[in-house]
């Protein structure tokens, strides 16, 4: 275990939160029958294993006391310190305005935006997050004890929030986790189709996969490489999607079954690239080199797709350790190649060396850090947005709606209820009358005009681009065709 080099598993100050959690959550159960407390500790075991520094192991563990018990904030800053105390808050916060939205009006009065008052009352420690992605972890490792129809919502908010939440902080293998669990209960029937397609994929290319390893591991001795080689399995969810985009069609999907060879150093992954190539045919235009141009979001190593003599289409992903555990746990992994660094930069309220794509935690940590000292933050000025392909606007009463890129007023009206999308008959955007035609923007404030004088028009089937609000839209449209 990578962790177990900086962290004295039994601290006293761990012991002493376990205890402290343990008397918290006495006498509460778990859906399952479990006692409580077994979730928060198994929540502090996947930090551990992240790597995470002591006060987010110890938030961990006190994560839901707050929220489900008489404990304070300043009993735990008492006991554990201002950080862990804050860490806690953070969670507590987060729980909140994910179950109501409303909570924090309260909280950054200007702005109506209740994501991004989200983003800030966790965002001055980036580690709430990733306590919280801990907590969703557990939960979904244990959703099997819940009735079928919360197992459902909570699966699917998963694969729409805490996933894409994973991918945004490059922590590909949580992503990974998270989204396998959550698409065996949102469609339990093809997740196992293509986990059986996988597994019969897997033992047919074994024998290939076999004779590789030994083929290329004789010449890497040879050349005193020292490596270690892995046969990588795509995840099912993202087969699902891959195949979507192939027309279902397995066969054009190269890197299904694809070897992962990990090495000491950047040299040796070019040695290894050159080796590969005197031996196999590389294929046109499928060799990558993200070691010395990084991905944006830091992931770094060589890809190639080679033809065996046997007419076999294999794929390698070349990389050294580091680059292999900042792609497998991302943000989490910055924190302990840079633990010292980062966590004494939280505290200044700067993190350095993020990736480009991780530069939006900075400019939330400023601004957080801006209203710690009392100091006013033009919200408007922030341009985070961590899901690329969806938007979040708020209704006028601060209800958080997420829609996709692109997304018209109808979309919205149709989403909030269908009576308001048939009779809307205009649109204040940011409290500025618009246009119906007007796309809305992340972080807009929609009030639609109804009017009971208006009817659907079958005109609006151009404006609309969720199927959601098309389908409420041409149900109308039918039932005045039928009145008529
Ligand atoms: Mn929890």
């Amino acid at each position: 275990m990578v962790n177990s080099l900086k962290q004295n598993k039994d601290s006293k100050r761990k012991k002493e939160a376990i205890e402290f959690a343990r008397a918290a959550h006495k006498g509460q159960k778990r859906m399952s029958g479990e006692d409580f407390i077994v979730h928060p500790i198994a929540v502090m075991k996947i930090l551990e294993e992240w790597g995470m520094d002591e006060d987010t192991v110890i938030a961990g563990v006190l994560h839901d006391t707050v929220e489900d018990t008489s404990v304070t904030i300043s009993e735990i800053r008492e006991k554990f310190g201002e950080n862990v105390a804050f860490l806690v808050d953070g969670v507590t916060k987060m729980t909140k305005v994910r179950a109501g939205m409303r909570d924090l009006d309260t909280y950054l009065p200007e702005t109506r935006d209740n994501f991004l008052r989200l983003l800030i009352a966790t965002g001055a420690d980036i580690r709430v997050l990733i306590i919280k992605l801990a907590d969703r972890l557990n939960n979904m490792r244990t959703l099997a004890a819940l009735p079928p129809s919360t197992q459902k919502k909570i699966a699917t908010e998963t694969l729409e929030v805490f996933a894409p939440l994973a991918e945004r902080l490059n922590m590909g293998r949580l992503r990974m986790e998270l989204a396998d669990l959550a698409f065996s209960y949102t469609n339990p029937k093809r997740y196992k189709e293509l986990r059986e397609l996988i597994d019969e994929r897997v033992k047919k290319s074994k024998k290939k996969i076999d004779k590789i390893e030994k083929e290329i591991g004789d010449l890497f001795k040879k050349e005193k490489i020292k490596y270690e080689i892995s046969g990588r399995i795509k995840s099912v969810y993202s087969l699902h999607k891959k195949l979507a985009k192939h027309n279902q069609n397995i066969n054009e999907i190269y890197d299904l079954v694809a070897m992962r060879i990990i090495v000491e150093d950047v040299t040796s992954c070019y040695l290894v690239l050159g080796i590969l190539h005197s031996i196999y045919t590389p294929m046109n235009g499928r060799i990558k080199d993200y070691i010395a141009k990084p991905k944006q979001n830091g992931y770094q190593s060589l890809h190639t797709t080679v033809i065996t003599p046997d007419k076999d289409v294999v794929e390698f992903q070349i990389r050294t350790r580091e680059m292999h555990e900042y792609a497998e746990r991302g943000l989490a992994a910055s924190f302990y190649y840079n633990e010292q660094k980062l966590t004494e930069s939280y505290l200044t309220g700067k993190i350095q060396h993020l990736p480009t794509n991780l530069l939006w935690i900075t400019e939330l940590q400023e601004a957080a850090a801006k209203l710690k000292e009392g100091k006013k933050v033009d919200i408007r000025k922030l341009k985070i947005n961590l899901f690329s392909d969806k938007i979040f606007v708020y209704t006028p009463k601060g209800d958080i709606i997420d829609l996709p890129v692109g997304a018209m007023p109808l979309d919205f009206a149709y989403r909030l209820h269908s009576e308001i999308g048939g009779r809307a008959v205009g649109v204040k955007i940011n409290g500025a009358m618009k246009s119906l035609n007007t796309p809305l923007k992340h972080g807009d404030i929609v009030e639609i005009l109804t009017s009971k004088n208006q009817t659907p028009k079958e005109s609006w089937l151009a404006r609309l681009i969720t199927p959601h609000a098309k389908q409420k839209l041409r149900q109308q449209l039918h039932q005045i065709e039928k009145k008529d």
